[in-house]
């Protein structure tokens, strides 16, 4: 494995500078994202980024951007926690003079060891000749491996940004198949959470092969998740039966699934369920004959 790099990235910043969307846009397609989760202190990967030569793990460490009223010793050590294990520090901000906490942030980082790469999102909002001025601003501050202008959300100057975070990595095998883009675990558990619920719901009627899917995951700002499931099954008898009269048994089943979901997310969950048959046309040989294929 000569010549690969490969590490993690700590992505910065306060809420609202484009962290999720730039990780959309890098990711080219939407993740199940959550982040700033209340009493979570190990790092969590939210995103992977693989090309030919590199493996970028993205991952959130929530201690780095507190409100700056807690700064104290006891912040500014479980934030040198939360970076120690990372390669770089990833920082983002709005095209704007700098804040308050970004500065006390800033502070921080001065004392820890680690390339600090600084993406100045949301340039699309801003007149090209402010830009500069805006990047002298920063460089002042800090001694930053490079500043990189760009707009998470029309996707300029991400190429030039991965090209940067590539650059300071350093050379290192791929730690996670390179075929994975995100930690799913939380996921696949929350799917499974939902699935023991139909089972203990329903009896034999329902085959074990019955199928949850998480579709749709979005934390708000207040830290509630929207989570939308899908359960799949195989007859229109079997969705009648989970649906029960009136929607009874399948509100059951969200209850009981929200409060597990909830326990192991420790937030408010806004839980959404789909009753779906699940048409498996290739591999339904009758449907399959009925098109007139052999
Ligand atoms: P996060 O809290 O840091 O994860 O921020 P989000 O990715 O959720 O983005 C917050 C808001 O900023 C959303 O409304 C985005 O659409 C918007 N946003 C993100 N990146 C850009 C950008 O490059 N340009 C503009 N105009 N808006 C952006
Ligand atoms: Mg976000």
């Amino acid at each position: 494995m000569k010549g690969f790099k490969s590490g993690y990235v700590a992505i910065s910043g306060r809420p609202n500078v484009g962290k999720s969307t730039l990780l959309n846009t890098i990711l080219g397609q939407k993740i199940a994202i959550v982040t700033e989760k209340p009493q979570t202190t190990r790092n969590r990967i939210i995103g992977i980024k693989n090309t030919e030569n590199s493996q970028i793990i993205f991952i959130d460490t929530p201690g780095i951007h507190r409100p700056r009223h807690k700064l104290g010793e006891i912040m500014v050590r479980e934030a040198k926690d939360a970076i120690r294990d990372v390669d770089i520090v990833l920082l983002m901000v709005e095209p704007l003079k700098i804040d308050p906490e970004t500065m006390d942030l800033l502070q921080l980082l001065k004392a820890v060891d680690k390339p600090v790469i600084l993406a100045i999102n949301k340039i699309d909002k801003v007149k090209k000749p402010e830009l500069l001025p805006l990047i002298d601003h920063y460089s002042r501050l800090f001694n930053f491996r490079e500043i990189v202008p760009i707009s998470a959300l029309y996707g300029d100057g991400v190429d030039k940004l991965l090209k940067v975070i590539i650059d300071a990595l350093p050379e290192g095998p791929p730690y996670y198949p390179v075929d994975q883009i995100t930690d799913q675990v939380e996921r696949f558990i929350v799917a499974e959470l939902i699935r023991e619920q139909v089972m203990k719901h329903t009896e034999e009627e329902v085959p074990h092969s019955v199928h949850v899917e998480v579709v749709d995951w979005k934390e708000r700002e207040n830290g509630l998740i929207n989570i939308l499931a899908n359960i799949y099954v195989e007859r229109e008898s079997q969705k009648g039966i989970i649906i029960g009269k009136g929607g009874q048994r399948l509100k059951s089943i969200g209850i009981e699934a929200r409060k597990n979901i909830e326990a192991l997310l420790n937030t408010k969950v806004f839980l959404e369920l789909w009753v779906k048959v699940k048409k498996e046309w290739r591999d339904n040989i009758h449907i399959l004959r009925e098109l007139g294929f052999k």
